[in-house]
């Protein structure tokens, strides 16, 4: 019977980048996803590498080393991402201060600059003028989400790593010590697992009696087919709904209640932003919604309701977004109290590992902290891991 170095589940950005890493690093690494045809969070991300946002000295240095390492990823792991830069808008909208949500982003390690309606419609000629008040503008990187992914893995293979879809069923437990998994196929040992399963971080552990402060959102989007229209910059607004959103889940009040079934613990909210990724497909969104059961699922009316609501939404920012045939999706998107990921060993469990709630620039900081994790576990030393620890919050 083989007994792997590490199985890690789940191969979104999290689990591809991380089991590069380890197998890297001479590790014996399995890789289990369980869907072939992949509709993840990672699938229909926007692909925004937020380096300029780092407020801390610890996210400053993650956002730092996440463009370092995205600039020649391509290059390293022999495929192309398609890596590039272009101008984040962020839009402020009528009735809103400009100066006080500037103010918000005065902190961040490049703070994004105030522009008035014209400059704005100059970087963004699709914008409709009379639906802003101002932007904010800024520099980041883009990569597309999908084909880095598929970077990872193919560079996982090559370093002698074993991927296979198979869906994990049950994690393998020996008193507190967690010895493999149990798939809808077969059974695999390894002296360590990882849970890099996104949004289905939270449940899978949940199966095994185990808890982590990890959440999920529920997300949905529209994408168009490849488009003739060109998007020149990637639109959001100023006013992140979403981390509202978060926060609010992960209250203490309302965190006690994640455990019951079938509970909505917060209205949904609706963040109006589209990218175009280089072969000309736009994605459009984006609803969050906070549901207790991570199957809960839309029946076509409800479908088609959040695709009138997020077209006619975007149709006021972008009007000619509003008329291009889309198709509508949804995924679970992992997160975290405070928003700095959850990485490392579960307290009062052996063989078991998180690496999962990324949700502030998840996917700038998952490149240099799989790296680092690797490191880690090959030479035990991080000056910065431990304040990512899963133990974090039982201070
Ligand atoms: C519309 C949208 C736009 C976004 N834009 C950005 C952006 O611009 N920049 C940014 O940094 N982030 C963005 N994000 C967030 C980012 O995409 C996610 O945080 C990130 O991709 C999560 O990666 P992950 O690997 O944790 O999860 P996922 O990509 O969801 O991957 C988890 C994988 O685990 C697998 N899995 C789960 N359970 C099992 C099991 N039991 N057995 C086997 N496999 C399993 C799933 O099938 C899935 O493939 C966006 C998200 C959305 C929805």
């Amino acid at each position: 019977m083989k007994t792997y170095d590490w199985i890690v589940v789940g191969a979104g950005i999290t689990g591809a980048a991380l089991s590069y890493e380890l197998a890297k690093k001479g590790f014996s690494v399995l890789l289990l996803e369980q869907n072939k045809a992949i509709a993840n969070a990672t699938r229909f991300s926007y692909g925004g590498i937020f380096y300029w946002s780092g407020t801390t000295e610890l996210t400053r240095l993650l956002n730092t080393e996440g463009i370092h390492l995205h600039r020649i990823l391509s290059d390293e792991l022999e495929f192309d991402t398609q890596f590039r830069e272009l101008d984040l808008l962020l839009t402020i909208y009528p009735g809103e201060n400009s100066e006080e949500i500037a103010a918000t982003y005065a902190n961040c390690a490049i703070p994004p600059r105030l522009i008035g309606v014209k400059e704005a419609c100059d970087l963004e000629p699709l914008l409709n003028p009379q639906a802003l008040a101002a932007a904010l503008v800024v520099r980041q990187g883009i990569i597309n989400p999908e084909a880095t992914v598929i970077a990872y893995c193919q560079a996982f293979k090559r370093v002698g790593g074993c991927l296979e879809i198979d869906r994990v069923l049950e994690l393998l437990k020996q008193n507190n010590t967690i010895i493999g998994v149990k798939t809808a196929s077969q059974i695999y040992h390894s002296a360590n697992v990882a849970i890099c399963a996104g949004g289905l971080t939270r449940p899978l552990l949940k199966s095994a009696g185990i808890f982590a402060k990890v959440y999920f959102t529920r997300a949905e989007l529209l994408e168009t087919a490849p488009t003739y229209l060109q998007l020149q910059t990637m639109v959001v607004p100023a006013r992140l709904k979403r981390l509202q959103l978060e926060a609010l889940a992960s209250t203490p009040e309302i965190e006690k209640l994640w455990d019951e079934p079938e509970r909505e613990l917060a209205p949904p909210i609706l963040d109006a932003g589209a990218i175009q990724l280089l072969d000309g497909r736009i994605r459009i969104g984006q609803y969050s919604r906070v549901f207790t059961n991570h199957e809960i699922l839309f029946d076509s009316t409800n479908q088609l309701k959040s695709q009138e609501e997020i077209t006619a939404k975007i149709a006021n920012i972008l009007p000619a977004l509003g008329n291009l045939p889309a198709s509508w999706h949804q995924c679970l998107v992992a997160f975290s109290p405070d928003r700095l990921p959850c990485i490392g060993a579960i307290p009062g469990w052996q063989g078991i590992h998180i690496f999962s709630g990324f949700s502030s620039s998840p996917l700038g900081m998952v490149p240099p902290l799989a790296r680092r994790f690797a490191n880690y576990m090959a030479t035990g030393e991080d000056e910065i891991l431990p304040l990512m620890s899963p133990a974090r919050f039982l201070k």
